[in-house]
């Protein structure tokens, strides 16, 4: 079959064995070779204008930029530990183990040490000492409830300190140890920081669940991590759907008791009360937020943990496969989180920042929980959806709060663009000062779009590309005055990262050129591990090219040393023996003003090996019709070239997304080879899938 033959297969050759025991050392990832170039306009350049006007800023220029990166990788112990001591440490690092690490597995087995032998605590860094510089009284939440007319609070630095102390207590009581991995399957209010603060606080580990996922999702996580105690909630409005946390939490229990593990608590937050949403409750397990925590002491003394001692496991959002629980410690998560939210976000002490991730992501692991507080910052915690009531309530909420960061992912974008301009219009967003991004590529015309309309072209766009396996930003535009800014380029490197390109036989790829992105030298919130499998974090990150970190994308470095990721390593087409990735097809088709959103998959071809499927989702006002068909395929071969020529154009009211927004372009390769006869209990994991009717969909609408 065609699939058995492909070079690429990624997951689709997992899927065919089933996903539980599949391997990732399976998958053979290949580079595009197509002529990107075209694409990546390295020439178009975008210097905002005004945005450093009156504005003391961290870095005041390139120059300072390259100077202070030149540093710290000159001499990274010595950079980082300059940093690492303006945080308190109970007892300091000996500089000797500042970093020790072992990169290649010809030498021995991977091991990263930041700041080891050192005692901290991140929770007393991020909320203690902010109180006792005086910034008790300072908000740290401005908590935005999902509702227009709902819950609006505003929670200081010192509200935040008593919460936490008295969940940390709470934990205590419910037998919770140093060490302990915790679950947390919450909604995003702000008791969901504070409970992952509560977790550090006396050196227990926790692992979030974002709380959009099923219960088998949930059971499989908690199972994995062998948690004892889970925090929930009754449940919460997302938009207009009602999602009953507390209904999967149980259930997830029962699945994971069924396999040998059982949960012995559950602590609830009731949000949303009995009235809209009825729970059981078992004497015993289930204790009420409201009775367990509040009349608990507001003091409880930190757990002085080792740098190196594990602060989270966060499993990753599961675009490709197997979700992996990566592992995080720490000192160095702890120095690095903080440091990029400082420069990429350049934060002032008197800003609002707005992060839209949940923290059930490392975006909201560390720039809603970690990065902002150990900070100091103000920020917007928002607990809906951006197009509910309507498109305007991202930028309703700059207005309301005077935001001056908006922090969200291109699909986001890419749904308000579509909306249309006016829902942006409308509002006030002169206090805004640097929109950034995550979570994918972003295709030039939503970067425009995103500068010009939302940003009225005052403001930088910080695209960030890192993982949760790099546990911070890794490439980034920070916003330097008069930097060159390009759509679509993730650009340069944050202080201490050695982006490397390889080309297929591994060797480095010097100035301009295109291959895998890889990492030289740890930097310090590098994964440590992959819970209870190193091996398979060995094999994952560190076994294809010995001596680098592997992040799994592709990447182009142009004539000006900008980087452009090119897309998953494993999302390349091999057209008549020409590599293409899947992302530059689909920002071709975005470019075209019908097109909202474009996914694009490889299907079997007799001739050229590999054909080019495109599902395309209209902008609007545009009418699906075979004009419009000729016209995108006429399109693209303008964009990129006759060798991408898509060979179908399936016109498609949505895409299937993972609950973080990425598109899962494993089910899409699914449909596009095998049509309406696709096997709906063979699409392999799908329980990180956002809308499963939206699978449905396609599969009715196949376009062979
Ligand atoms: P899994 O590893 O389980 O398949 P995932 O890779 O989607 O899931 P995350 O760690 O949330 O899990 O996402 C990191 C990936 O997202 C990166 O490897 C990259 O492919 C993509 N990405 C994130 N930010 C950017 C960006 N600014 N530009 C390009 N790609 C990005
Ligand atoms: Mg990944």
């Amino acid at each position: 079959s065609f699939l058995g033959n492909r070079v690429n297969v990624g997951c689709a050759g997992k899927m065919q064995k089933g996903n539980e025991d599949s391997r990732d050392e399976d998958v053979l990832y290949h580079l595009p070779y197509a002529n990107l170039e075209r694409h990546h306009d390295s020439d178009n350049v975008v210097v905002p204008e005004v945005f450093h006007e009156g504005r003391a800023t961290h870095l005041k220029s390139l120059d300072e930029y390259k100077k202070l990166y030149e540093e710290s990788i000159a001499d990274p112990a010595g950079f980082w530990s300059n940093i690492a001591r303006s945080f308190y440490w109970k007892e300091d690092f000996p500089s000797a183990t500042a970093c020790t690490y072992n990169f290649d597995l010809n030498v021995g087995p991977i091991a990263i040490n930041w700041f080891k032998g050192g005692k901290t605590n991140i929770c007393y860094n991020a909320v203690d000492r902010q109180v006792e510089n005086g910034l008790g009284s300072k908000v740290a939440f401005h908590y935005e409830g999902n509702d227009l007319e709902d819950e609006h609070r505003d929670i200081t630095y010192e509200e935040v300190k008593d919460e936490v102390c008295r969940v940390a207590n709470s934990l205590k009581e419910m037998g919770v140890k140093k060490g302990d991995c915790v679950c947390l399957y919450m909604p995003m209010v702000p008791e969901l920081p504070i409970a992952m603060l509560a977790c550090a606080r006396i050196g227990a580990v926790h692992s979030v669940v974002f709380g959009g996922f099923s219960a088998e999702a949930l059971a499989g996580r908690i199972f994995d991590a062998k948690n004892n105690v889970v925090i929930t909630c009754d449940g919460v409005m997302r938009g207009k759907k009602l999602i009953e946390l507390k209904k999967v939490a149980d259930e997830a229990a029962k699945l994971s008791q069924a396999r040998g593990h059982n949960v012995g608590h559950k602590l609830v937050l009731q949000r949303l009360g009995p009235e809209k949403c009825k729970v059981d409750f078992v004497e015993g397990v289930d204790h009420w937020w409201n009775e367990m925590v509040k009349p608990q002491s507001t003091v409880c003394e930190p757990e002085w943990v080792d740098a190196e001692d594990p602060l989270f496991i966060l499993y990753t959002s599961g675009s490709t496969g197997q979700p992996k629980g990566i592992l995080h410690t720490t000192g160095g998560y702890m120095v690095y989180s903080a440091t990029t939210f400082k420069y990429a976000f350049d934060y002032q002490p008197e800003d609002v920042f707005f992060c839209t991730a949940d923290c059930g992501w490392i975006t909201g692991h560390s720039y809603v929980t970690y990065g902002p507080l150990l900070n100091g910052a103000s920020q917007v915690v928002f607990e809906g959806v951006p197009n509910c009531p309507r498109p305007d309530r991202l930028w309703r909420i700059v207005e309301k709060y005077r935001v001056q960061q908006v922090y969200t992912a291109p699909t986001a974008i890419r749904a308000l663009m579509v909306a249309g301009d006016k829902y942006v219009k409308g509002t006030d967003r002169s206090s805004l000062k640097i929109l950034g991004t995550v979570g994918e590529p972003i295709n030039p015309e939503a970067w425009n779009w995103y500068f010009k309309v939302v940003g009225d072209e005052r403001c930088p766009v910080v695209d960030t590309w890192w993982q949760t396996e790099t546990g911070g930003h890794m490439i980034l535009p920070l916003p330097i005055p008069g930097l060159h800014m390009k759509p679509g380029a993730a650009s340069l490197p944050f202080f201490g990262v050695v982006p490397v390109i390889l080309d297929e036989d591994g060797n480095e790829v010097d100035g301009e050129g295109q291959g895998f992105l890889m990492v030289k030298k740890p930097w310090p919130s590098t994964l440590r591990s992959i819970s209870g499998d190193h091996e398979r974090m060995q094999d994952i990150y560190f076994s294809r090219f010995k001596g680098y970190y592997m992040s799994g994308d592709g990447c182009r470095r142009d004539k000006d040393g900008y980087y452009w990721l090119t897309g998953r390593v494993d999302d390349v087409l091999n057209v008549s023996g020409h590599r293409i990735g899947t992302a530059e097809v689909e920002s071709a088709l975005v470019l075209h003003p019908a097109v909202g959103e474009a996914a694009v998959v490889g299907i079997g071809h007799d001739i050229k090996g590999e054909g080019i499927y495109a599902y395309v989702t209209l902008m609007n006002k545009f009418q699906p019709d075979d004009d419009l068909k000729k016209e995108l395929i006429q399109y693209v071969r303008k964009e990129i070239g006759p060798i991408a020529t898509p060979d179908v154009i399936h016109f498609a009211a949505a895409v299937p997304k993972t609950r973080s927004g990425k598109i899962m372009r494993r089910i899409l390769r699914k449909i596009a080879n095998e049509g309406s006869k696709v096997d709906k209990d063979g699409l392999g994991d799908v329980s990180t899938l956002a809308d499963p009717s939206v699978v449905e969909a396609l599969i009715e609408t196949h376009a062979n």
